[in-house]
């Protein structure tokens, strides 16, 4: 099938622990979640490899390639981040940086404007353990965010992702928003994390989800209203927005044939690398499709273990938004091992359900 769109997006989890780099062996994780060491992470002579294969295969589609690095913390490895940002860009690759708000520290920001990487994708998490005051800890390190950035003229996208753990702080994460006067707010929800058959956190109920997107937008449509430039992101964070917006009336258009086209990059143009170089469809799907730097990315492309995730998801036939929406696949997997099953925060209830 190749790469179905404009770009390749590779969504990359970067630990930098690679023993053949050559700042004097010191090896550096910027994964907390992430072991530092694992005998089976690849060295920097794979990556390089790997991110030259990557410009070929853009190269030869015809397309451009985005790299989309998550990670945590780049203090303990300032001059690892920086020389692996330099080779990226060097091949015209296109970088994206996304993380918590601790990610932001001045050689962080030095090396945005350098490259010229722009905006920072902030993200507000669940709580990993339930702590008296950890939505309070997150934002202030998202104010000193905010100040890093605001010297740097580098604006910021910010991410709520959200869980039952972190619902109740929409509230104070809407008036952080409107404080800073963000222009670009994107809310996603968390996959659940499955340990072998369980569901360590579930999501939150469809009513109740619904109550958070319709509480939400209700905010951002008075702020424009007010002439505010506070917005709401689009359906690639989300896409059930489609759902609440046809019910408002919206997206009469009878949508276009095929499979749902606005919500999901899987099986299109997207892959995810892990830091042994096992690729997964989407960083936040867990299905091993294929191995850098043993396959190319070409054949990882072609993979049939992608096929799956083509077809149409049975629970959204008949759906008024099906070509829009099309139901996440990590959410359904993370739920019930089954990425093709209903949506677990999908409230239509049409067709048998
Ligand atoms: S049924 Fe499927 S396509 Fe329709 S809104 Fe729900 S998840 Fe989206």
């Amino acid at each position: 099938m190749g790469i179905i769109g404009s770009f390749l997006k590779v969504q990359w989890r970067l630990t930098f622990d690679w023993p053949d780099f050559g700042f004097g062996g010191r090896r550096a994780c910027l994964s907390k979640k992430t072991s530092p060491s694992g005998p089976q992470q690849l060295g920097y002579s794979d990556w390089i490899r790997i991110l030259d294969d990557i410009t070929a295969t853009c190269d030869r589609a015809g397309c451009g390639g985005r790299m989309h690095f998550y990670v945590s913390s780049p203090a303990s490895a300032p001059d690892y981040f920086s020389a692996f940002l330099g080779e990226v860009h060097r091949r015209g690759l296109g970088i994206r940086l996304l993380g918590r708000p601790g990610f932001i520290e001045p050689s962080t920001v030095e090396d945005m404007v350098r490259l010229g990487i722009r905006p920072f994708h902030m993200r507000y998490m669940p709580r990993e353990q339930q702590q008296p005051g950890a939505d309070e800890r997150e934002l202030e390190a998202a104010e000193h965010a905010m100040d890093l950035l605001g010297q740097a003229k580098i604006p910021l996208r910010f991410r709520f992702v959200v869980d039952e753990s972190n619902i109740q702080d929409l509230d104070s994460v809407l008036r952080f928003v409107e404080r800073h006067q963000l222009r670009r707010f994107d809310l996603m929800r968390a996959v659940p994390a499955r340990g072998g058959t369980s569901v360590r956190r579930a999501g939150p109920s469809p009513h109740r989800f619904r109550e958070l997107l319709v509480e939400t937008r209700a905010t951002f449509s008075r702020w424009k209203d007010q002439g505010r430039p506070m917005r709401l992101g689009g359906y690639r964070a989300e896409h059930l927005w489609w759902l609440l917006e046809w019910e408002g009336g919206e997206h009469e258009q009878a949508p276009p044939k095929g499979r749902a086209i606005h919500a999901c990059s899987v099986a299109r143009n997207l892959i995810a690398l892990r830091p042994d170089g096992t690729v997964w469809p989407c960083r936040r799907l867990p299905l091993p499709i294929g191995r850098l730097p043993q396959q190319t990315v070409a054949e990882v492309l072609d993979s049939p273990r992608l096929d799956p995730l083509r077809r149409d998801r049975p629970a959204c036939l008949g759906c008024p938004v099906e070509r829009h929406c099309g139901g996440c696949f990590a959410m359904a997997y993370g739920t019930t091992g089954d990425p093709l099953a209903a949506d677990p925060q999908c409230w239509w209830g049409g067709a048998d359900r």
